[in-house]
């Protein structure tokens, strides 16, 4: 049976399913494919990138599923050298995608060295009034980063997409964007497999008391701590397996139990957005 996904709703009035499916590195001659996976376990949400190299795949995919594109959420983002020139970089990115829009466009890092991210915004703002994208977002964006936004745009993102996950949680900086109604999502929620951190004592606890998996019982962790999620799995049994999250709930210890596995700065999978 197709598990009926939660939808949070943005502050721009549309809706995003909570858990979707990421495609970095999956690498573009497996993406059709697994992502023809992904639909078929019942994901209807999908976070691209045009860095990641393989847009074709997920278009093509999502063509072949015969499930009308109204019904499928696409996210696609913004890559670094393209600041000045986000109107060609979307429509490059459409054309692989197949599509006349996306859902969603973010700008994938502030990159505060370059100094463009505002000129950037301005110009999703502009995307998104043509109908080119329904919603606009940010990534790896810092509270300062965000705060140069609100002082040139009357347009806030409607998320920030940011490294999170139980060895590395934000929450100072992820509570500042909440106030405004900015959603959080989480990249590498599963901190990209770490052994040590999905093999971690409070991690097994939860999952053996629920029998679940590890990767499991922390996809829970994050969609009962209201956060959007997308992890990537090229194991159609783990794909399936990321997704049959909904006939268990974490209860309040077990819940504060994975939150007490935050390591802090030594916690990142990832680089720090200001050395990017
Ligand atoms: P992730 O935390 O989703 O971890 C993926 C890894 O976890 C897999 O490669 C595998 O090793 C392991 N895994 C997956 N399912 C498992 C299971 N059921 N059991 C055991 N191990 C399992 O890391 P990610 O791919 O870095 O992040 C997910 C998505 O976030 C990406 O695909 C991308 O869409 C997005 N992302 C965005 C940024 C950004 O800068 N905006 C950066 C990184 C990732």
């Amino acid at each position: 049976m197709t598990p009926t996904i939660p939808s949070i709703t943005l502050h721009d009035g549309t809706s995003i399913p909570q858990l979707g499916f990421g495609v970095c590195l999956i690498p573009p001659g497996d993406t059709e494919r697994l992502v023809s996976e992904a639909l078929e376990a019942g994901y209807r949400h999908f976070d691209a990138a045009a860095i990641y190299g393989n847009e074709e795949g997920v278009g093509k995919a999502i063509a072949a599923s015969g499930i009308p594109r109204d019904e499928i959420y696409v996210t696609t983002k913004l890559w670094n050298d393209r600041h000045d020139d986000a109107a060609d970089a979307l429509s490059e990115s459409l054309e692989r995608l197949g599509f006349d829009h996306v859902n969603l466009y973010l700008i994938h890092w502030p990159v505060p060295r370059q100094n463009r991210y505002v000129q950037a915004w301005e110009q999703l703002v502009e995307l998104q009034e043509q109908g080119l994208t329904r919603s606009i977002g940010v990534s790896n964006f810092l509270p300062e980063h965000l705060d140069r936004l609100e002082m040139h745009s009357s347009v806030l993102p409607v998320v920030n997409q940011v490294e999170l996950h139980p060895a590395f949680q934000p929450w100072k900086d992820i509570d500042a964007a909440r106030v405004h109604g900015i959603k959080v999502q989480a990249w590498s929620p599963l901190g990209r497999g770490r052994d040590d951190l999905l093999d971690a004592p409070e991690i097994l606890d939860v999952a053996a008391a629920h029998g679940v998996s590890p990767a499991q019982a922390v996809i829970r962790w994050h969609l009962q701590n209201g956060v959007i999620l997308f992890p990537k799995s090229a194991h159609p049994e783990r794909i399936r397996e990321n997704i049959d999250v909904f006939g268990f709930e974490l209860s309040p210890d077990e819940m504060a139990a994975i939150t007490s596995l935050d390591e802090g700065e030594a916690g990142r999978v990832g680089e720090h957005p200001n050395e990017v």
